[in-house]
């Protein structure tokens, strides 16, 4: 008999270190690392360039048929496809987070990439980070993570991490960015960021990385 595989579902907002942490412990656990944002990103990104009307979720449906996103693990390290092309670093600017999160609210993509999620489980020992993981991707996960901190420190944090890649913000327009898109990603209709019922609450605020790693594996040992 296969060895029974490890899932272990980290939910939570915007900015709460859900993938440095997540990546940390997975690399420090052996499992592998999946960012399922970087998919409705990959998304976000082909309907940012390719001029959709981002209010309109039958526009946005309708391009569904053009879009190929990929996960490919190099090394154990996640890279983002769209379309052939390698994404990952595009993905992350500040216009595509808005985007991604207007994506992520129309049902049809949502459909589109719950599958791709699932194989990945299905065939690895997974530390797996987004919105709905806990509550509809791997509903059967045997760890459940929410992860959280106040709006204020997850901003200061999203807000360094901009900065030191040199992309023009002030602090204000993070929080405020943040706020929306936490606003919307827990009002959306289906599968909004929520606490799942058997999912354990982990509150950064006032730890440091090394603590938060430290907090996510030690819970994470406690359900195998
Ligand atoms: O995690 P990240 O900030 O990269 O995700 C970008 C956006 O993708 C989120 O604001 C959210 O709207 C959406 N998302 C989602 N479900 C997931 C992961 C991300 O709706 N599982």
């Amino acid at each position: 008999m296969p060895e029974k595989l490890i899932s272990a579902a980290i939910d939570g907002p915007v900015g709460a270190g859900k993938s440095s942490i997540a990546r940390t412990a997975a690399k420090r656990l052996g499992f592998i690392y999946v960012d399922t944002g970087a998919l409705y990103r990959a998304v976000g990104l082909y309907c940012h360039r390719s001029g959709a009307d981002m209010s309109s979720p039958a526009d946005i449906a309708s391009r569904l048929p053009e879009i190929k996103p990929e996960i490919r693990l190099c090394d154990g390290v996640q890279h983002i496809y769209l379309n052939g092309e390698d994404v990952s670093e595009e993905i992350r600017l500040p216009e595509i987070s808005m985007a991604a999160s207007a994506v992520s609210a129309v049902p049809e993509v949502r459909t589109a990439l719950l599958d791709m999620q699932r194989k990945i489980a299905a065939e690895n020992n997974v530390i797996m980070d987004g919105r709905d993981i806990g509550t509809v991707v791997l509903p059967d996960a045997q760890v459940k993570i929410f992860l959280t901190a106040a709006p204020e420190i997850r901003a200061k944090r999203r807000y360094d991490e901009l900065c030191a890649k040199g992309v023009q913000t002030t602090f204000e327009e993070v929080l405020a960015d943040l706020n929306k898109r936490d606003y919307d990603d827990s009002h959306r209709a289906v599968a909004p960021l929520k606490q799942a019922e058997d999912a354990v609450l982990a509150d950064t605020s006032g730890l440091d990385f090394e603590q938060s790693c430290e907090l996510v594996c030690r819970i994470i040992k406690e359900k195998l």
